[in-house]
């Protein structure tokens, strides 16, 4: 679920904040809660990011099935 073969340190593009869950493919930034695409990290400026939600699309269902994963994960312990 959560992939740490990468060295990259992300961090919300909205708010800064790095204290982000970081999935195979996104980040989630529990303090804007939106999830950004990695691949776009890096490539755009922040200022220019869209999260998924602001991207539109069957985000909402994906975003709560994350979450479950996220708990099931205890990441926050
Ligand atoms: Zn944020």
């Amino acid at each position: 679920m959560i992939e740490n073969n990468n060295d990259r340190v992300f961090h919300c593009p909205a708010c800064k904040n790095e204290e982000i869950i970081e999935f195979t493919d996104h980040i989630h930034c529990p303090i804007c809660n939106l999830d950004y695409d990695k691949e776009f990290l890096g490539v755009m400026d922040d200022e220019n990011m869209l999260s998924r939600q602001e991207l539109g699309g069957t985000v909402n269902a994906f975003d709560d099935e994350d979450k479950k994963k996220m708990l099931k994960d205890d990441f926050w312990s």
